[in-house]
């Protein structure tokens, strides 16, 4: 038989930073002694007290459904938790998703138009495009595939040519956004430059969303890891709380991805209708992971702090051991990537360097980064060391 695939989901590829995690895996498993540098997961494990709070869900039979948006408990504990970065969120406001991935995927859901509220079709024959979706360039793999899937088009601006930093890049954002942008998304500290945007910066793109009625998504998941800088919510900032969804989740800062667990914050009216969209896919987040999560926010501190310290020694270490081999990159401030400049095609090059090295990256094309690889430092000080060693071996570098 012939399937007649969507012309919706042939618009979008699979997601690169998972695909070459794939493709590290599968030579691990022939034998090959692979640095995975590539996907984006703290090495950590989750902190013992979040493990007993599951474990402990799960026998006092915490199995079945919960209401749709989460458990109370925890859209409360999130809710003070966003308090303390300035936000005035309630639980009303909060809707706890399977992954962050699952939040910012309902959100563009509910904002974003096709051509007349339909998918735009690959012929091209209306003359009207979906709704505008502004993306900050390099900007995570999956944003792209989100904003087409809900049939929208891209505008992309580049922050490469201004050191990934927005506060230069307002002039540009000055001229990209308009009346008939839809949404613009914005990921602070940022996947996968580790840029922090300045206070300033943040301000001035405000204004803009604000003078041109535009929906921001801030996308703070890495807001718990930083190093030197304190970021700035989106929507603490006045003007902001309205127009702004913030999108978090605790697998970067809890070290929980495989527990999936996020949510995403909101006026209640895009809450009302994104919880359709929420509880038509995923009904609801697993109901012992919610309670385990409410654990993470109420209990755990010290892990993180030891968690972010371990990544700024190793962050410390790269961009050390890069500039030792001549190669100067932006120092990240966030999250555990860093962006290397790299010579020619930056997907020939990230094919070598897993083929020949065995070192796994992820191609800056992915980002709307070319030129780049994405190195994911969440990985020991050793393996680091063993990376750059072999980069350099190679003639890499
Ligand atoms: N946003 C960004 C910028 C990310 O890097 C990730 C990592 N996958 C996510 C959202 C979603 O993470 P998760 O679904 O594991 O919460
Ligand atoms: N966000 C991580 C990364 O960029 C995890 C993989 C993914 O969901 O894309 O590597």
């Amino acid at each position: 038989m012939s399937f007649e695939f969507s012309e919706r989901v042939q618009r979008v590829e699979p997601s690169a930073t998972l695909a070459i995690s794939n493709k590290a895996s599968e030579l691990a498993a022939e034998g090959a002694d692979v640095v995975d540098l590539s996907v984006g997961e703290p090495d950590f494990d989750t902190p013992e007290s979040i493990k007993a709070a599951g474990k402990r869900a799960i026998d006092e039979g915490h199995t079945g459904y919960t209401p749709s948006n989460g458990v109370p408990e925890l859209r409360q504990a999130i809710a003070d938790r966003l308090a303390e970065d300035g936000l005035d969120y309630g639980p009303e406001n909060v809707v706890v998703t399977p992954g962050g991935k699952q939040a910012l995927f309902e959100v563009v859901q509910t904002l974003v138009d096709g051509v007349d509220g339909q998918s735009p079709s690959a012929s091209g024959t209306s003359s009207r495009a979906g709704d505008e979706v502004v993306l900050l360039d390099p900007a995570w793999v999956s944003y792209e595939a989100m904003g087409k899937l809900a049939g929208g088009q891209l505008t992309r601006l580049d922050l490469s040519v201004h050191d990934f930093q927005l506060e230069p890049a307002l002039e540009d954002l000055e001229k990209v956004l308009t009346d008939d942008t839809e949404l613009l998304i914005v990921n602070s500290p940022s996947n996968p430059t580790g840029a922090v945007y300045s206070r300033t910066a943040l301000e001035g793109l405000r204004d803009l969303a604000v003078e041109h009625d535009v929906t921001v998504i801030s996308d703070e998941i890495y807001g718990e890891v930083t190093y030197d800088v304190d970021p700035t919510s989106v929507a603490a900032l006045d003007g902001m709380a309205e127009r702004t969804v913030t999108v978090s989740g605790f697998s970067k800062s809890y070290a929980m991805t495989g527990w999936r667990l996020g949510y995403f914050a909101a006026h209640e009216e895009l809450v009302a209708q994104a919880g359709k969209v929420h509880s038509h896919s995923v009904s609801c987040a697993a109901n012992f992971v919610q309670h385990a999560g409410v654990a993470a926010l109420r209990e755990v501190d010290e892990e993180i702090d030891e968690m972010v310290a371990a990544f700024r020694e190793r962050r410390d270490l790269l961009v050390d051991l890069l500039a030792e081999e001549g190669v100067e990159v932006q120092v990240p401030h966030g999250a555990f990537y860093l962006m290397l400049p790299v010579e020619g095609n930056d997907q020939r090059w990230c094919e070598q360097v897993i083929g020949e090295a065995h070192v796994a990256t992820v191609p800056g094309s992915a980002f709307g980064a070319p030129g780049y690889a994405r190195i994911s430092y969440a990985n020991s000080q050793e393996r680091i060391r063993e990376a750059v060693q072999r980069l350099a071996d190679g003639g890499f570098l």
